[in-house]
């Protein structure tokens, strides 16, 4: 018997009028889509086929033809198409990047091979690195595919009445860490029982939305599909790399052990490690981290301010009376309020900082209105300076910072976001990693 060649994908051209056959892998058999269109219901059936040389092609079934092929596809087949149309692909809801696609037309004859070929790919993934996610904020006419170590899970929460969503933390070998929200039956592809034991699975998810609220994040959708620890070489490639990469374990033990919230925690771990120098130059960042000691503590006097009840901003004395500019009211009730200012420094240089008030009495361990009442009374002043010392004094930290909005001026003083313990045999592997990644370049 002689064996037909059948064109792989590169060679079909979308003219619309001949018709080809070819032979490929069913990949993604999606549910028959019905839409409405101008008062009349139409349907739709999309597929993901991908052929010998691993390309990726979608491939769509309209209106009546649906009909005669319902029941005959099955992912993970091979099937031989005869007679398939070829054309460019829609722009929208594009399942994968390639500009053909293939329409199955009634006259199409659809076979299913019995036995498998490994010489077809078994998978096909469109994966984009997570630190590149960000440059495909709101494309809505386009799907991702992620792939990433699962460091946390979150409970399923209600959204609305008919709706459950469950956000998990994902990371890839660029060391960033994405959130992606998985909704309704996602929910139960992980639990987070995952969160105490000792193993990191895989996740890939393909047809995801990139989205963006106060930072990138992925999303499920109509066309998404989840596979947790899926063999192949891409998964094997990312558990190898998890292995032999020390800091990304410890990188999940934080994770879990985090008492921020998910989306703190995200921040936090994607926050470039500077040196002060550099801090006046840092643009185009949420935030940025640097290890350095407290060397100043700027006057206990200032360190409470009384502010306004309704708006918490600070009031002004006016004709002996505290008002509150924002809110236009005289005689306004207050409550006390914490501002710590700081001068951090490292081996580089240093820099003013403020850290303001949830965070400050979370640092101190106490209240404002505790500072308040030791500050009125006798040697208060020296009290609080020492309860400041004890804190930061001959202690190096993680300063995690807002970057200059604007010019950097040295006499600003710039908000802190978070401060964290130092673990420096971790800040050492960082700074190994970083000599090493320079000398690669
Ligand atoms: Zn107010």
């Amino acid at each position: 018997m002689t064996e037909y060649h059948y064109p792989t994908f590169e060679h079909l051209y979308p003219s619309g009028v001949q018709r080809y056959d070819v032979r490929a892998r069913l990949i993604r058999n999606y549910d028959i889509f019905n839409y409405n269109h101008k008062g009349k219901t139409k349907q739709t059936w999309k597929m993901l086929f991908v052929d010998v040389e691993g390309e990726g092609i979608q491939c769509n079934i309209f209106g009546p033809a649906i009909e005669k092929f319902v029941g005959r596809f099955q992912e993970g087949f091979i099937y031989i198409l005869l007679a398939v149309q070829v054309i460019f692909a829609e722009g929208k809801n594009k399942i994968v990047p390639n500009w053909k696609q293939m329409i199955i037309k009634e006259e199409t004859n659809v076979i299913r091979e019995e036995e498998d070929d490994i010489s077809i790919p078994s998978f096909h993934y469109n994966l984009v690195q997570l630190n590149r996610l960000s440059c495909h904020i709101d494309c809505t006419n386009r799907v991702y595919d992620a792939m990433g170590l699962v460091l946390y899970v979150s409970p399923v929460e209600n959204i609305g009445v008919d709706s459950v969503k469950r956000d998990v933390a994902i990371m890839d070998t660029t060391w960033t860490v994405i959130k992606l929200t998985l909704w309704n039956d996602f929910v139960h592809v992980l639990d987070e029982n995952l969160n105490h034991v000792d193993i990191c699975p895989i996740i890939v998810a393909c047809g995801l939305h990139v989205k963006s609220f106060y930072g990138t994040y992925l999303s499920t959708g109509y066309h998404t599909r989840v596979y947790v620890n899926p063999v192949n070489e891409k998964t094997t490639s990312l558990s190898t790399w998890y292995k032999s990469e020390k800091l990304a374990n410890i990188r999940r033990d934080w994770f879990r052990s985090s008492t921020f919230s998910l989306k703190s925690s995200i921040d936090i771990s994607n926050t470039p490690r500077i040196r002060l120098s550099q801090f006046s130059s840092v643009r185009k960042v949420q935030y940025c981290r640097v290890a350095a000691y407290a060397c100043r503590v700027d006057s206990v006097d200032n360190i409470i301010y009384e502010a306004c009840n309704r708006c918490l901003k600070k009031v002004v004395i006016f004709q002996g009376l505290q008002k509150c500019q924002s809110c236009n009211l005289t005689n306004t009730v207050t409550i006390p309020r914490l501002l710590l200012r700081l001068t951090i420094f490292d081996k580089s240089g240093n820099l003013k900082v403020t850290i303001l008030h949830d965070l400050a009495q979370h640092l101190l361990g106490c209240l404002a209105t505790e500072i308040k009442s030791v500050l009125q009374q006798p040697n208060g002043r020296n009290r609080v300076m020492e309860k400041v010392f004890a804190c930061f004094g001959n202690k190096a930290f993680s300063w995690v910072l807002h970057p200059p909005i604007e010019a950097f001026n040295p006499e600003h003083s710039y908000t802190v976001g978070y401060v964290l313990h130092i673990d420096w045999a971790e800040e050492c592997m960082w700074l190994n990693k970083y000599i090493a990644s320079k000398k690669r370049k």
